[in-house]
């Protein structure tokens, strides 16, 4: 560890290579791009032309604090499906939320508006089901960029007097792309205008079949007005949950991800963490992407101030140093000063990589004008 040839310390500030060796001569150093610096003087060197250094002693921070987590008994049990809504505009995602929510759920009310925050945690007689309440697309946006997977189940809402439409297309690729079954709600049946075969045949052309024409796509015709079928469709939600057989170790530090984030002027930068493995409490230290801090409150979606959160339940967050980005993964550490450091580290990595790609972007013009 400790060294770095000429080109790799002149990408990391930036600047051109001629410029590095030119102050290494400065110094009594003669050398080509290819000459290889130790730690102490690529940091004079560095610092020489007015750079901070950051060594990346923080990199194996990352790994000893990671490495430091209590991971909890490791044996696993069930846990909620998580399901994320899809599907095109107008088709009725939110009036099936709503309808879920308001027979399904108790929910605080603030002066008559209902608190939001992004993930409902729903339990019916037959199991409990974690919706998401995210545009659907950035919640596969997230996934991807990140690696992390945050849904188990799309349920993809068709309405049945308008059809297959353009974001029902995207929907299919989206979960596809990402290897998540798709459950089909076909929804505003109770409309004289509405063909739920003309769905079925129309999603065919996207490898969405039904069981009973050989496919592996459940299909529940449902009335996100009238209500109609959304038992049956919940149900459906939780077999299908049952076939993946979706567990979580649900003791140890937690690990989570961030749904919804928001700067709240009062209270501060304000997280919705949906928990996916052990137990996230109260005072616990966090690193949250570029962010880290102590959990000042955990809050239900009921509102409620909850003391912890297990596997697949959404809770809102208190106690970041700045608002995380959704899709940014949580995880519980011991101590906070290291949580900090590494914060930083990744920040500081960003940057210079975002630099990096700037320069890329100008030398790419250089040539172009040749
Ligand atoms: P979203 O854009 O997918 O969230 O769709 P919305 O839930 O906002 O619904 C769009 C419109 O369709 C609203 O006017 C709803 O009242 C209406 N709608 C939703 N579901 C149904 C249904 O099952 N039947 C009927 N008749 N109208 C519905
Ligand atoms: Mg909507």
């Amino acid at each position: 560890s400790g060294m770095i040839s000429v080109s790799d310390l002149a990408n990391k500030m930036a600047i051109k290579s001629s410029e590095v060796i030119k102050n290494m001569m400065n110094i009594g150093i003669i050398g080509t791009i290819n000459h290889i610096l130790d730690q102490d003087t690529a940091q004079l060197i560095a610092e020489e032309m007015g750079h901070k250094v950051i060594l990346q002693r923080e990199n194996v921070l990352e790994e000893m604090i990671m490495k430091d987590r209590d991971l909890g008994n490791n044996i696993s049990i069930l846990r909620a499906p998580v399901v994320t809504i899809m599907g095109h505009v107008d088709h009725g995602k939110t009036s099936l939320l709503d309808h879920i929510r308001s027979t399904k759920t108790a929910f605080y009310e603030a002066g008559g508006i209902t608190q939001n925050i992004g993930a409902y945690h729903v339990k019916t007689d037959l199991g409990s089901i974690t919706f998401l309440d995210t545009p659907g697309h950035s919640a596969f946006t997230a996934m991807r960029s990140r690696g992390v997977k945050i849904t188990d189940i799309v349920v993809l809402v068709v309405a049945a007097d308008d059809g297959v439409m353009p974001q029902t297309i995207e929907a299919i690729q989206h979960a596809q792309a990402a290897n998540v079954p798709v459950i089909v709600a076909i929804n505003k049946i109770d409309k004289i205008d509405s063909d739920a075969d003309k769905v079925k045949n129309d999603l065919m052309k996207y490898n969405i079949l039904s069981e009973e024409w050989g496919g592996d796509n459940i299909f529940v015709p449902i009335s996100a007005k009238t209500g109609k079928g959304i038992d049956k469709l919940l149900n459906v939600i939780l077999l299908q949950a049952e076939i993946l057989e979706l567990k979580a170790v649900p003791t140890g530090m937690a690990e989570g991800v961030v749904i919804e984030s928001f700067l709240d002027k009062g209270r501060g930068p304000i997280a919705t963490v949906l928990v996916q493995k052990g137990n996230l409490n109260k005072g616990d230290i966090i690193l949250c992407g570029f962010e880290y801090g102590r959990i000042k409150s955990l809050r239900n979606q009921s509102g409620d101030e909850v003391l912890s959160a297990g596997p697949s339940i959404p809770v809102e967050i208190l106690g970041l140093s700045k608002v995380p980005f959704s899709g940014d993964i949580v995880t519980v550490v011991r101590n906070e000063k290291k949580a900090r450091e590494v914060a930083s580290y990744r920040k500081e990595k960003s940057r210079e990589s975002k630099l990096l790609k700037q320069n890329k972007i100008n030398l790419d013009n250089m040539f172009d004008n040749i």
